[in-house]
């Protein structure tokens, strides 16, 4: 059975914006390396996709709540074997930059999956590694049943992470493959 992979593109038009910063658009930015990743995902036979937005301008729940809590029960349901959902960071301190992995716990099924998407953003953007991160509070961590990242892919406030961002989507979706391909080479 082919393994299940969810990627949620976070946030989402007028119900759960997320940040703005040198003319990038969070939820614009998640939902074009969502989709490439997906379909990325959909050439190889081992895995099965699904993402949270189908369009770049489909609006899930009605306010920040809904949405998320609208992501974490389409995975669970499925059911999905891992949720990666995709954000940017956002710091009023324009030089922060990196990328960051965050999971409900340590150690676990899903540190080793972000340390290994964590290593090819490195490998392949030449992102500065910022850690894996503990967090039980975010709701799609602590609510989804099976494991799960959230992956801060760069900050949008840095103007070389946005520059990155805004130029290549397709190398931010490919390690993040990578991180999934090398995760279930072993399984
Ligand atoms: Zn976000």
């Amino acid at each position: 059975m082919p393994i299940r992979i969810y990627v949620d593109q976070g946030h989402s038009p007028v119900s759960n914006p997320g940040a703005r910063a040198n003319g990038l658009i969070e939820e614009n930015v998640t939902f074009e390396i969502g989709m490439i990743l997906a379909e990325l995902l959909s050439y190889n036979p081992k895995f099965e996709v699904m993402t949270s937005r189908k369009t770049i301008d489909e609006i899930i729940g009605t306010d920040a709540n809904s949405s998320l809590a609208y992501r974490v029960n389409q995975a669970n349901d499925w059911p999905a074997d891992l949720f990666v959902s995709l954000h940017c960071n956002y710091n009023e301190n324009p030089l922060l930059n990196g990328s960051e992995v965050y999971v409900y716990r340590i150690p676990s099924d899903a540190e080793e999956v972000a340390h290994l998407i964590l290593d090819a953003l490195v490998e392949v953007v030449n992102m500065k590694d910022d850690l894996v991160r503990e967090n039980p509070y975010f709701y799609v961590l602590r609510n989804t049943t099976m494991p799960a990242n959230l992956v801060e892919m760069g900050y949008l406030t840095n103007a070389m992470d946005a520059e990155k961002l805004r130029m290549l989507p397709y190398c931010f979706a490919l390690a993040l493959y990578l991180g999934i391909v090398r995760y279930y080479q072993y399984q």
